[in-house]
């Protein structure tokens, strides 16, 4: 069996599994191939294009116009581009939301959620309104069992947790008033939201949107109002606003790609039939997790993720086995996180249902092998 692949030309792919970067789809590939050359016949490449001159004011305005498209975004929100990876997002949001000493609420359902529970407290007091940590994180707390506290500046949470293989079904509701903020990584665009509950959004495009190198931040526009301390211009969310993404030289190759990906998710229908077809393609292979003593998931399975399905077998050293067959088989980043081991199948908005079904033969085929 060789990797999924759908032309002759492509047969130098494997199946990507990784969970981020992530595989892009193949027409953005494509593309970036003919524009890094000579972009809409200007004779220049894309990485060669001034920030503030034609070919990127065309790139930037249509990207934004394009993700409004996507997630059905008011004029009520602000589309940032950023940079410094998700993780420079840990620190901002405090930095500009968090009055001294104040204290904001986190959910820590995993490794990334635990990460920006810790950058809070260079400005103030990070409430833990649930912790996921005794149990492994293992699975999403019902709204029941998250415990605000009195007056928090912002509830933070993670919707996908990228290595755990949890994933939010619902979405958190703060106290009345309270602005929620979401770390929306690995999940962004995956399925239709209503960004009008939330105050705050980001993710950075490495793993659903485009390269690494920018961070997608929606921002309502009151909330940039609010910075509690002055702060160097390059922290301020308001500077990035007054100025499209660029008050100095924005990620420009990172957005023009991200911009391919928010054409190539309209092509195909926009959020609901993408939500559809990774519903699908996660079933096929949690299909085979249920049906299966060998295999054991990490997620209890009303918290299972639809991007990331994190597994194991009985012991570290099948693990091991089975992540070398798999690559012999052209199936590449498996090996789950070093944090709670086994494998991890991340299958992105741009990862093809077939590779989920090839996946999924591999995974019995090895069971009847070595189970
Ligand atoms: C990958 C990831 C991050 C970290 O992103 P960087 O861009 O490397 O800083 C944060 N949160 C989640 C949920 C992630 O998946």
């Amino acid at each position: 069996m060789s990797a999924t692949t759908t032309t002759a030309a492509t047969t130098d792919r494997v199946l990507n599994f990784s969970a981020g970067p992530g595989v892009l789809p193949e027409e953005v590939l494509r593309q970036v191939q003919e524009d890094v050359w000579n972009i809409a016949g200007t004779g220049v490449g894309i990485m060669e294009h001034s920030h503030r001159a034609g070919t990127f004011d065309r790139i930037l305005a249509e990207s934004i116009a394009d993700c409004r498209k996507i997630g059905n975004i008011g004029d009520d929100y602000e589309i940032l581009f950023l940079t410094g990876g998700a993780s420079t997002q840990n620190h901002l949001i405090p930095a500009n939301l968090l009055p001294e000493g104040g204290t904001a609420d986190y959910l820590i359902t995993g490794y990334w959620a635990s990460k920006s529970a810790q950058e809070c407290k260079v400005y103030g007091k990070p409430h833990t309104a649930f912790d996921g940590k005794p149990t492994n994180y293992t699975f999403i707390p019902s709204q029941k069992e998250i415990k605000f506290s009195e007056k928090p500046a912002y509830v933070h949470y993670t919707s996908n947790n990228t290595i755990m293989g949890t994933q939010f079904h619902y979405v958190p509701e703060p106290p009345a008033g309270v602005p929620l903020v979401c770390d929306m990584c690995s999940d962004i665009y995956s399925q239709p939201l209503d960004v009008s509950k939330y105050g705050l959004i980001y993710a950075g495009a490495q793993k659903n949107l485009g390269p690494a190198g920018t961070t997608l931040v929606i921002i309502r526009k009151d909330l940039l109002e609010r910075a509690p301390r002055p702060l160097p211009t390059l922290m301020s969310y308001k500077v990035y606003a007054d100025n499209e993404s660029r008050p100095n030289t924005p990620p420009v190759f990172a957005i023009y790609a991200v911009g391919l990906v928010f054409k190539w998710i309209l092509k195909q229908g926009g959020l609901a039939p993408i939500a559809k077809r990774n519903q699908a393609k996660a079933k096929i292979i949690y299909d085979v997790l249920d049906g299966s003593s060998f295999y054991k998931g990490h997620a209890r399975p009303d918290s299972r993720s639809l991007m990331n399905i994190s597994f194991h077998t009985p012991n570290p050293e099948t693990d091991k086995l089975f992540i070398a067959e798999a690559l012999k088989e052209g199936m590449d980043n498996l090996k789950g996180h070093r944090s709670i081991g086994g494998m991890r199948a991340s299958i992105y908005n741009a990862f093809p249902a077939e590779g989920c079904e090839a996946f999924a033969q591999f995974m019995r085929e090895f069971e009847r092998r070595h189970g």
